[in-house]
């Protein structure tokens, strides 16, 4: 980042657990006062404290177990109002002149999908305003304003989209996003405790690794940022706030494009995996047109979503066909089959299966380089891992493994491809 350049525009990004109390919104006002001295141009977006959000819902749900979807967002845009007021007063306790706003006040325009709406336009004028008058301005993560003038929500984790939107409308020159990780590391730590923080990643890297299973940023988020080319940092908020600017303006991991010409080529930057989803086989079925739209028609036509499919080559006219879906949605899914699918097609059989796991190499150095997936089989055929369906995209390759060979496959590849080596990362 520039740092160096004068009065930046800096979105900074605090998570639940970084304003968790009131000493800690102390300290993340102790580390915006830095930048704020340093010259920068501030907004700071921060999440509910730790908790508030899930005792909010909690709230409701004492009340009805199915509540409007409208009066829920009323009721969890709360949390985030608390969290932007409290901060702006320990701004002010850090001899800092700030202005705290909910997102109806600024406001963030969204469309009224109440509990996952979507941010259409944000007006910058206001907080702009407050920034010539030398104001650090603290707006609500998570929240919007409908055309019905209703008060709307994201999604869970989406002050990270607010962050990175609001980073856009103003033309910010990087949204750090402040959180209890360091960085987006090339496999999850717990799994592989080799696996290394990545310096950059690109965006494209990052929306595929968000969506296979890393959660480190809500997806939305990142999509947001890639579409907007907004400079994403992910980075630690438990260092000491008053830790050298410069240093830490340089940590952690910077999720950026392609094009950017210190990007490091490796081949592979990461592997994701995922615990939740669950396969279904429908065996014996006649090879012909029409068949695959009549068993996954009935069951998009009932909201469900499909991962991976695959079709096994005929046999005497007759074909097995397989398909995942999320774990949660296994028994709907199944229950859609037996109800609409099997009287039309008269499979032999029908079966399910739990326990897999799917397991992810992402890297946009794939787009050069042949050869990444026979690396994955043979690494996996070297621990003897039997691979039953594959899914692959011009930067990723899945597999669905059984479920038990999940972290034996994340470290043999996370070694097969070299990921551990200093040159891959920070
Ligand atoms: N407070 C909201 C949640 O818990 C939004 C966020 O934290 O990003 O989901
Ligand atoms: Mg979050």
């Amino acid at each position: 980042m520039s740092i160096e350049k004068f009065m930046a525009l800096i979105v900074h990004k605090y998570g639940g657990t970084s304003m968790g109390s009131t000493e800690r919104i102390q300290n993340v006002a102790r580390r915006v006062a830095k930048w704020h001295r340093a010259g920068h141009r501030m907004v700071v977006v921060p999440s509910a404290m730790s908790g508030e959000t899930n005792r909010l819902l909690g709230l409701a749900k004492e009340i009805t177990e199915t509540p409007d979807p409208r009066e829920l967002d009323q009721i969890a845009a709360t949390g985030e109002q608390v969290s932007v007021g409290l901060l702006a007063l320990a701004l002010q306790k850090q001899g800092v002149k700030a202005r705290s706003y909910t997102g109806w006040q600024v406001p963030v325009r969204t469309n009224s999908a109440y509990t996952k709406a979507r941010i259409e336009s944000i007006d910058e004028k206001r907080v702009l305003g407050d920034l010539d008058a030398g104001y650090v301005v603290v707006i609500t993560g998570f929240q919007g304003l409908d055309d019905q003038g209703s008060v709307t929500t994201l999604g869970r984790g989406g002050s990270d989209t607010s962050a990175v939107a609001i980073a856009a409308a103003l033309k910010a020159e990087e949204c750090l996003i402040y959180t209890d990780v360091d960085g987006v590391y090339t496999t999850d730590p717990r799994v592989e405790p080799e696996a290394r923080r990545l310096a950059k990643i690109t965006f494209e890297e990052m929306l595929e690794m968000a969506s296979l299973g890393s959660k480190v940023l809500q997806i939305r988020s990142v999509e947001f940022a890639g579409k907007y080319r907004v400079r994403t940092r992910v980075l630690s908020s438990l260092t000491d706030p008053e830790v050298n600017l410069e240093q830490e303006a340089q940590s952690g991991t910077l999720i950026t494009y392609e094009d950017d010409e210190t990007m490091e080529q490796a081949v592979i930057s990461g592997i994701a995996f995922n615990r939740d989803e669950a396969k279904i086989t429908v065996a014996g079925v006649p090879d012909r047109p029409g068949i695959a739209s009549k068993i996954l028609g009935p069951v998009a036509a009932a909201n469900i979503d499909v991962d991976m499919i695959i079709q096994n080559a005929s046999h005497d006219g007759m074909t097995d066909f397989s398909f995942t879906v999320h774990r949660n949605e296994l028994q709907k899914a199944l229950a859609v089959l037996s109800d609409k699918v099997q009287p039309e097609i008269q499979a032999r059989d029908i079966s399910s299966d739990g326990q897999i796991c799917k397991v992810s190499v992402v890297g946009i150095g794939m787009r050069s380089h042949v050869g990444v997936a026979s690396q994955m089989f043979e690494t996996l055929a070297a621990e003897g891992i039997n691979i039953q369906m594959i899914s692959t995209s011009e930067i990723k390759i899945s597999v669905v493994i059984a479920d038990k060979y999940m972290e034996l496959a994340v470290r043999s590849l996370h070694k097969a491809f070299g990921l551990a080596d200093e040159s891959h990362a920070a």
